[in-house]
């Protein structure tokens, strides 16, 4: 299997090189027989191309059986000069990866973590407020007097109903309860038919019990009572800001794992940014982008029809689970005193112990 490696800005690389260590290692252990290539996408690639994703990367992105993105730091790119294109956000659309998938579990000893947290949001990617430009909404948002702002949500039946089909298929995979989120009583129209997509999808599914909570309801829900939920169906700024709560109640930002994932093609990016507060000192957490791998080799395992890649990931999260369990190897987020490579010896050390 082909892995495009793009490490994006700031903590980037120095995340993304102890992800790739932590799996090449898996693959060694496994005989997954995974290559990499790596290519430079942010600020490098705009020094020695003129654009933060070249064309050559987005071609190779195309090609690629699974990508591994660092964090790419979007909020420092200049706006006056050309090229400066939001990397993981040109990849997404490039690839139509129209599923953000986010799981977020609390585990014993972590300061902060909320006990019976295990939850995995299904986030719809492409629509609502962060809808496309197209030729019909602009950028979304426009003025029609210079006193009044509007903003477009869009919900498609189509781009509902196949995100709907993703979080089914993972209830039925886990044998977990679906939860889907909106706010249909005021918006009527877009959530309305959300849900009825939702529900066309789910007659297909009878034994999987799905439930349907406010927004609102459910950024007190999640803290209250965590446990409740399983699978998380939710649009797409609503998953954006729900993902972010949910992985400060399993302890850090830096736990954050996400996947990008479309038809046939799927990218690991960390749920955090590229954190330039930190880059360059060695303590950036990288088990958020360590896990999004482990969600990227699982997502393999499933779709390729490879039971190794889905063995591999399970032992991968093991790994993960033993390091984050010992106080001496959690990272300095986490209130440990391990450094990002040393995490990642850990994670090593565990892998081999676990073979
Ligand atoms: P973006 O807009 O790209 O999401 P941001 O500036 O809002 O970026 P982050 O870059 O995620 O947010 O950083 C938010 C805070 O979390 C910062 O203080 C940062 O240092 C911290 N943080 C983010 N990722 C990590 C990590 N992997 N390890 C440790 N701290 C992190």
């Amino acid at each position: 299997m082909d892995l495009l490696v793009l490490p994006g800005d700031d903590i980037g690389p120095e995340i993304t090189a102890v992800a790739c260590r932590v799996l090449k290692r898996a693959s060694d252990i496994h005989g997954l027989d995974l290559r990499f290539e790596q290519r430079a996408v942010g600020v490098a690639a705009h020094q020695s191309s003129g654009s933060t994703v070249p064309d050559s990367v987005l071609d190779a992105a195309l090609k690629a059986d699974g990508i591994i993105l660092g964090p790419a730091g979007m909020t420092a790119y200049p706006e006056a000069t050309t090229g400066w294109l939001n990397v993981p956000g040109t990849i997404r659309k490039r690839l139509d990866l129209y599923a953000n998938i986010r799981p977020a579990r609390s585990r014993a000893g972590i300061p902060g973590a909320r006990a019976g947290l295990d939850v995995t949001i299904v986030r719809e990617n492409t629509e609502g407020f962060y809808s496309d430009r197209n030729m019909f909404l602009g950028s979304g948002e426009f003025m029609p007097t210079e006193d009044v702002a509007l903003s477009v949500r869009k919900i498609t039946r189509q781009a509902s109903h196949r995100i709907a089909r993703v979080a089914f298929e993972m209830a039925k995979g886990e044998n977990r309860p679906v939860t889907v989120v909106g706010k249909r009583h005021v918006l009527q129209v877009s959530d309305g038919l959300f849900m009825e997509e939702v529900r066309r999808v789910a007659a297909d599914y009878p034994d999987i019990p799905l439930t349907e909570v406010d927004i609102d309801a459910m950024a007190a829900d999640i803290y209250t009572r965590p446990e409740k939920f399983g699978i998380i169906l939710i649009s797409n700024m609503f998953g954006d800001i729900l993902s972010n709560l949910a992985v400060a109640l399993s302890g850090s930002l830096g736990l954050a794992a996400s996947l990008n994932a479309g038809d046939g093609r799927a990218a690991a990016n960390a749920g955090h940014g590229s954190a330039p507060d930190i880059a360059g000192r060695g303590i950036a957490n990288p088990l958020g982008l360590v896990q999004s791998t482990i969600l990227l080799v699982d997502w393999l395992g499933r779709t390729r029809d490879k039971p190794a890649f889905t063995q591999a990931a399970a032992q991968l999260h093991q790994a993960v689970d033993r390091v984050l369990a010992t106080p001496d190897t959690r990272p300095g987020d986490l209130g440990g005193p391990a450094g990002t490579e040393a995490v990642g010896d850990a994670l090593v050390a565990a892998l081999e112990d676990l073979a």
